[in-house]
This record gives structure tokens, sequence and C-alpha cells, in this order.
């Protein structure tokens, strides 16, 4: 159930709402909106009347009773306005969510060596990316394929972080590595495979560093905000969303089915911020131009592409891997889609030339 209080109620009137429910046994949850405070009631209100919520106080100007399965998550939770997740990178305050500019996140699937990541750090950070990924803990469908260096890729994240000045995503795999992976990690990936890892998701609740929770591979988008809600219920509400493609019947052509019939659905679903994966959405480097730049077309708030010096090479994913220059002319390209579908706020116009280090 959530509260809508009128436009400037004052906060005193607010304190003394949140604390009279308090005693009802109910957690408060406040969140300041652009023109209003929504209080979020958490816990049994199955039978609580509204009628008798809204005989608190003539401050309030509708109570709601949000009767998804995901609640916190809801758009109704805060009365329809998106949230906004921000981090603050060594470069600066960036911010992912529907009124900011799209936040472009690169790099390779794995880091191979510290060479190799800061090198590629350099190149996406020309081409205007804000956020560096790659993956230290990597999980493989074969035990025998690459597993990632682990720790030791943590400190090479590191130490592009350090000479770039780029936030750095990464992925945990388990709960016994949260901390580490917290410690270089401006914002921490849980993957497709442990979406449905419960005891994960509670926490990764428990601490404060940002998450991106990519959509299970064969994960409704329900299951998927109710992962979602485990982290939020946790107490960490900074959550992006991230579609990387769902399977299907048909993977001879494509790795995945990238679902970016998301985007609007998700818009009317969730507060959060939406992220589109290209990459393992199609498994193809030549495929992912045209789904980034319609993933922009169709209003994501950030693109998450993998991107490697030497796609040949790779020790995992080079298939879908675009080389730089090749994601500095996309770059290019989604700044025109911003354009052209009018939204200009949303790009922000990349260097047109790529040095080479
Ligand atoms: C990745 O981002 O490299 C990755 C393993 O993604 P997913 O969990 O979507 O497969
Ligand atoms: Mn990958």
């Amino acid at each position: 159930m959530i509260i809508v209080m009128k436009p400037k109620t004052p906060a005193i009137e607010i304190q003394r709402i949140s604390e009279e429910i308090s005693c009802w046994n109910l957690i408060v949850e406040k969140s300041i909106g652009q023109h209003q405070v929504v209080i979020g009631l958490i816990g049994d209100t199955v039978e609580l009347e509204p009628s008798r919520v809204q005989a608190l106080s003539p401050f309030i100007e509708q109570v709601v009773r949000i009767e998804k399965a995901f609640k916190r998550v809801s758009r109704e939770f805060r009365h329809g306005e998106p949230s906004t997740v921000s981090v603050t990178t060594p470069n600066g305050l960036v911010q992912f969510g529907e009124d900011c500019p799209v936040v472009q996140i690169a790099g390779p699937c794995s880091v191979e060596s510290e060479g190799m990541i800061v090198a590629t750090a350099e190149k996406i950070k020309q081409a205007g990316a804000k956020f560096l990924r790659g993956g230290a803990y990597k999980p493989r469908t074969s035990p025998y394929a690459f597993q990632g260096h682990g720790e030791s890729a943590l400190e090479f994240l590191a130490a592009a972080r350090e000479s770039t000045g780029l936030g750095i995503i990464t992925e945990v795999m388990n709960v016994a590595d949260l901390e580490k992976v917290a410690e270089v990690a401006d914002i921490i990936q849980i993957g497709a495979r442990n979406m449905h890892n419960y005891s994960l998701l509670k926490r990764a609740g428990s601490q404060s560093k940002p998450i991106l929770l990519k959509r299970g591979m064969c994960a409704t988008i329900k299951e998927w905000l109710l992962a979602a809600e485990y982290i939020v219920a946790a107490g960490n509400s900074n959550v992006i969303l991230c579609e990387r493609g769902v399977r299907s019947f048909d993977s001879q052509y494509t790795r995945n089915i990238l679902d970016l019939s998301v985007i609007p659905v998700l818009r009317t679903l969730t507060h959060l911020p939406i992220a589109i994966d290209p990459s393992h959405g199609t498994g193809s480097a030549e495929y992912v131009p045209a789904m980034a730049k319609a993933a922009i077309a169709a209003g994501a708030d950030s693109l998450m592409i993998e991107v490697h010096p030497n796609p040949a090479q790779a020790l995992s994913d080079g298939p879908q891997s675009l080389k730089p220059e090749q994601y500095q002319e996309l770059m290019a390209a989604m700044t025109r889609v911003s354009q052209a579908v009018g939204d200009r706020t949303r790009l922000t116009p990349q260097p047109a030339v790529l040095t080479t280090v």
C-alpha cells in the first residue's frame, strides 16, 4: 500500500504519519518525487482499510493498494515516477534513469590481462562510454571453458579504473565473493544464470553497491521483477534491469531472442532503469549495431556492449564482440538515432576520431 501526500505537505506532518504507521507493525519507506512524497507501507496490509489510513491526515491525497506481486519495484510504488540510480565514478557522477542521458557500458566478456583491460578501457572511454565491463568470475556452460582469472582480474579492473576514471561493472557469481567484488566494482552484475539465486539476491540487497540484474535466460518479466524485489526488499533500492535475450526454439542464427518489447512493458510495470545487452542478445557482432540502435529508439536507459581489442583471440564471447573502431562507429550511429527519435538530451555526441593507443 502507498500513501500519496499532497504537494507541499510539511515535512513534520510526513514524519508524524510515518511514526503513527510504524506503531501498526508496518515498515515505512518514504520516496521523494519531483512534486510529491510517497510513503510506502511494507508488511501485512491485507486487513488494513485504506479509509483508516486516509483518516490520518488532511494532507493525504490518495491511498493506493498495490495489487501486484512485486511491490517496491512496481511503478505504483513511486506513484508513476521513475527512479534514478546514481553512481559516483572517478570521472564524476553518472545517473541511470528515464530522465537521464543514456549510459554507455562497454568492455570485453572476460578480463584477460592487465594490459588488455587497460587498453580496452582507454578506447571505450574515447568512444564515450562511462563504464567498463569485464568478467573476473565467468559463468561458463562448460567446466573446461575459461573460467575467468578471478581475484587477479579484479586487480586488473582496479588498474583500469585508476588509469581511465571509468566506473567498473563486473559479475559476482556467489555470496562468498561478494565483498571482494564490491571493493572494485562500482556496479555489481548478477548474471542471467544467477537471477534465480535467492540467497545471492538477498546478500546483494544487504550491501550498498548498485546491482545490474540481468534477466534469466528463461525468466518471465514477472520472475525478473520479483528477483529485483528480493534485492530492494533486502535494503538496496539501486537496481538496474538488464535484458540480454531469452531462449527460444530457434537458436540457429542468433544465440538468444533479444526481447526489446521489455522496454515499453517495463516502463508501465516498474520505476527501475532499463539496460539492454545486444551482445548476448544476438551472439553475433554483425547483428549488434542494429539491435543497439533499435534499443536506443525504443527508449533504453543504458546499453551494455561487448568490445574486445582482438575478438578473434578472445577467451570468451569473441564472435559477439565488437572491435573498438566498430564500437566507435556504433556510438556515433546511436547518437544519430537518439536525435532522430527526438530525444536529444539522451545521448551526448561523441568525438569523431578514435586515436590509436
Ligand atoms: C556477461 O555479461 O558476460 C554474461 C555472462 O552475461 P549473461 O549473464 O547475460 O549470460
Ligand atoms: Mn559475455
